[in-house]
């Protein structure tokens, strides 16, 4: 009986060792604990011994049975240790990933965006690859002028064109990386019909060296607002309030006269540096004024173009590089930081 009860102990201290999950453990209190367990097993056979050797054997069993217990109450008690320092203490607080903002690029667009929607111009998207016609032909810009070289645009090779290894079709056919959003002047004009006001932002692509004024790809807004009767006059109303609402109120606007191919007259439009306030400093040259956007009058010819009667609709357009804005309104250097995607310089707007 002294054997049995030696081999029991240590069978279960050996089981206890190589369990290692609190249901295991559950499993061997009622496999020796249990009502038909080992060590109960143990106890309904000291009836089969003299009274004389029951207190002795009796003994060795209850030290049996209060091993295991306290064994079994240790060994759980650590196992619920190790599961709460694997999951961590649920009563401490939690860890909060950072929400992140919008990049300041489509906050300036949507700043942008937002003014002239009050100024009920409608929001239209056009496309990143565009065709010759709409970026050029159709915008009065001849095929001999600079822009259109393969210096100054990203032509895209067709699927024809790749498969025969050389040029088909028009040239105006040929597809780019439009160049400008000014595009989408011709796209919404085939469409619709005035009255237009429209307003439109995105992506544009030039094979410009990077520095810290100049990426292959930026951004522009494009606007335009084509009725009978729109004037230049309404042009500087609506150049005006951008400029104060993006800028301030104390800001001055001026219009330089300029050459744009797609509209006539044109100007070139600054603001008074929002450093200097028009005295002369480092960042505007010492000429007190920045440029911010170019603009003009609707050519007849681009009229032409889409269907439209010159002699009875005109019209107004202007575009701006939205990395310029931003670098005016945050004062920032270079162009670059826009597009490195380092939090420590986004995290700042
Ligand atoms: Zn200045």
């Amino acid at each position: 009986m002294q054997q049995k009860i030696k081999n029991i102990r240590e069978k279960f201290l050996r089981e206890v060792e190589e369990t290692s999950t609190p249901q295991g453990i559950e499993n061997l209190k009622i496999k020796y604990l249990g009502r038909k367990g080992e060590v109960t097993k143990l106890l309904k056979e000291i009836k089969n011994f003299s009274p004389a050797e029951r207190a002795g054997i009796g003994k060795l069993i209850n030290d049996l049975k209060k091993e295991i217990t306290q064994s079994i109450q240790q060994r759980l008690e650590s196992l619920s240790k190790e599961v709460k320092e694997k999951k961590g203490d649920i009563t401490l607080p939690g860890t909060f990933s950072s929400l992140g903002h919008l990049h300041p690029l489509s906050q300036i667009i949507n700043q942008i965006e937002e003014i002239f929607q009050r100024l009920n111009f409608r929001i239209v998207d056009g496309p990143e690859i565009e065709d010759e016609y709409h970026n050029f032909e159709a915008l009065n810009i001849p095929l001999d002028h600079p822009s259109r070289d393969a210096f100054d645009t990203f032509y895209l090779k067709s699927k024809e064109q790749s498969a025969k290894g050389k040029e088909v079709g028009k040239r105006s056919e040929r597809l780019l990386l439009r160049s400008q959003t000014s595009p989408v002047q011709i796209r919404v004009m085939e469409k619709e019909k005035p009255p237009l006001r429209i307003i439109s932002a995105g992506k544009v692509y030039r094979p410009d060296a990077t520095d810290a004024s100049h990426a292959s790809m930026f951004h522009q807004v494009e606007g335009f607002m084509v009725d009978e009767e729109v004037s230049f006059a309404n042009l500087k109303g609506i150049l005006s309030i951008f400029v104060k609402e993006m800028f301030g109120e104390d800001v001055q606007m001026r219009f330089r006269p300029h050459y744009f191919p797609f509209t006539e007259p044109s100007a070139e439009v600054d603001i008074s540096c929002l450093l200097c306030k028009g005295k002369g400093c480092s960042a505007c040259g010492n000429k007190g004024w920045i440029e911010i956007l170019g603009a003009g009058m609707i050519s007849p010819r681009v009229f032409e173009r889409v269907g439209y009667d010159p002699d009875k609709v005109s019209g107004f357009a202007f575009g701006m590089g939205v990395e310029r804005i931003a670098m005016l309104k945050f004062n920032i250097r270079d162009i670059r930081l826009f597009f490195e995607n380092d939090i420590r310089f986004l995290q700042q707007f």
